[in-house]
């Protein structure tokens, strides 16, 4: 029933990796299954036996055909470098081709320490897990790129965190799992031919159309590509008032897939300084400062490809700068993009930008909650009756009333009914979001042995743009004694 992997990643040279065969756990109870995933990874649904799924999303079988391994990456962490981090908890099992033709990567996340361990105990505490799985399936049903989860189980055995927890098993699937950080490895060992294979591997997998380019100018090509993704990705973040927590180069995939979700958050009172992450003292990886970040993280991916861009380094230096400087004119495109359609206006205008940031300032000001404020404007399109909801999110209401006569002006200016316009702000605005409390609230029943929280919030999450009767509850932000301030890293 696993579907046929089609090995790559090991057919690499052998210090990309170390061969490494999942440990197993005592008692593994699967919790959750992502059949529709699974379908599209070419699971055999009909003959799908539970107990044998155990086993392999455990770690304690290893699938026919897999050759399971952990990776090789440096990266730079909250600004220092580290030449060898690697996968020290996670295994990848090998690649599978899916419906559609797309190799995807299957990997186990907590499956024992590894070669890359250092002083880590190679297990995950099951709330991280559960924190990825939701988060990270609800990124992909709101449309952001992002890795997915297949699988989830509890091993039986207790992990030593700040106390004993529960351990799991998560199941990720990625377009695949290579890092700014990968390069940064071979870029450490001052490997060009290492280097050279990995872009590659890297061209073939996510960049085919650069194929044709030239052998000098490839290298390049994919730099820009690589920008162009991620401008693309970190918008859609700020879109939906994503924070990352954990924006460190090898948490940054080359793929330009959403990947580690370790203490990430969403907003809700929005402010751009905000930060959740335990981990994360000096505000490196707030909010407003992502656009910033994964800037710096490519100019840390660029030096890894300079001594394949020219020979001559002052050249290479040359030419990968000229890419460079074009990514705030990209980022600030892609993010007036999402903006736009988060405000119904499908046509451009000179103002538009102003009038996004007048309204981020007003949400600032009257500490209003992102995801509900722009939902309510969906309602405010068609509506002048839904305006007294909308004024409840802002304390203070200043500057909020003055803006919307500005909206309601450039939206007369559209060319389509104000229903329409509301349908399909409505298609890009979501209702629901994994608010903090309600991923907290999950994750704690499930310390107790009590998934529905979980079940029910998945279940809610993987139609966030829909209005679901009977679910209201799930739009709204934390009461003051729900609200969560810190999270912990999934480490
Ligand atoms: P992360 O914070 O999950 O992005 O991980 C950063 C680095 O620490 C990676 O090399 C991980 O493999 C490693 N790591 C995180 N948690 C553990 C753990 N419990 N045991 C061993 N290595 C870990
Ligand atoms: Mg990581």
């Amino acid at each position: 029933m696993f579907p046929t992997f089609s090995l790559r990643y090991v057919n690499l040279p052998g210090h990309f990796y170390e061969r490494f065969d999942p440990v197993p756990v005592k008692a593994p109870k699967l919790i959750a299954f992502n059949r529709v995933l699974a379908e599209e990874l070419g699971f055999e649904l009909e003959s799908f036996n539970a107990e044998r799924a155990t086993q392999w999303f455990s770690g304690n079988e290893v699938p026919p055909g897999a050759e399971p391994l952990a990776m090789a990456y440096a990266g730079h962490q909250f600004g220092g470098f580290s030449p060898r981090l690697g996968d020290g908890r996670a295994v990848l099992l090998g690649e599978v081709i899916d419906q559609q033709s797309r190799l995807r990567d299957i990997q186990l996340k907590g499956a024992g320490r590894t070669p890359f361990s250092r002083g880590g105990d190679g297990r995950s505490p099951l709330g991280p897990v559960l924190r990825e799985y939701l988060v990270s399936e609800a990124m992909h049903a709101m449309g952001i790129p992002a890795t997915r989860a297949l699988a989830a189980v509890t091993t039986g055995e207790r992990v030593a965190r700040r106390t004993l927890e529960p351990g799991g098993v998560l199941t990720r699937v990625a377009s695949s799992h290579i890092r700014v950080g990968t390069f940064q490895y071979f870029a450490a060992r001052s490997d060009i031919e290492g280097l050279r294979i990995l872009a590659d591997h890297v061209i073939e997998r996510h960049y085919p159309e650069l194929l044709d380019h030239a052998d000098g100018e490839r290298y390049l090509a994919l730099l820009s590509a690589v920008q162009k993704r991620q401008a693309a990705l970190v918008a859609k973040w700020m879109g939906v008032g994503f924070i990352h927590g954990v924006m460190n180069t090898d948490n940054t995939a080359i793929s330009g897939e959403t990947i580690d979700f370790g203490p990430c958050a969403f907003m809700e009172a929005y402010d751009p300084r905000q930060v959740f992450s335990s981990i994360d003292e000096g505000g490196r990886y707030a909010y407003g400062n992502q656009p910033g970040i994964i800037q710096w993280n490519l100019a840390r991916l660029t030096e890894t490809l300079l001594p394949l861009i020219d020979a001559d380094q002052d050249k290479a230096i040359e030419r990968a700068t000229e890419v460079l400087k074009t990514y705030a004119g990209q980022y600030e495109a892609e993010w007036l993009t999402v903006m736009r359609a988060k405000l119904g206006l499908a046509q451009e205008e000179e103002g538009d930008r102003e009038l996004v940031e007048a309204l981020l300032e007003a949400m600032h000001a009257g500490r209003a909650d992102f995801t509900l404020t722009f939902r309510q404007l969906c309602d405010v399109a068609e509506s002048d009756q839904a305006q007294a909801a909308l004024f409840k999110l802002f304390d203070p209401l200043e500057g909020i009333d003055a803006w919307l006569g500005r909206w309601r002006e450039r939206l007369g200016r559209e060319n389509d009914a104000f229903d329409v316009i509301a349908a399909r702000m409505r298609a890009v605005n979501p209702a629901f979001i994994p608010r903090n409390h309600r991923v907290e609230e999950a994750l704690s029943a499930a310390y107790e042995d009590n998934f529905e929280p979980f079940e029910t919030l998945r279940e809610v999450l993987s139609h966030p743009f829909d209005d679901q009767p009977g679910r209201g509850a799930y739009t709204l932000p934390a009461a003051p004694s729900e609200q969560v301030f810190r999270t912990f890293c999934g480490t």
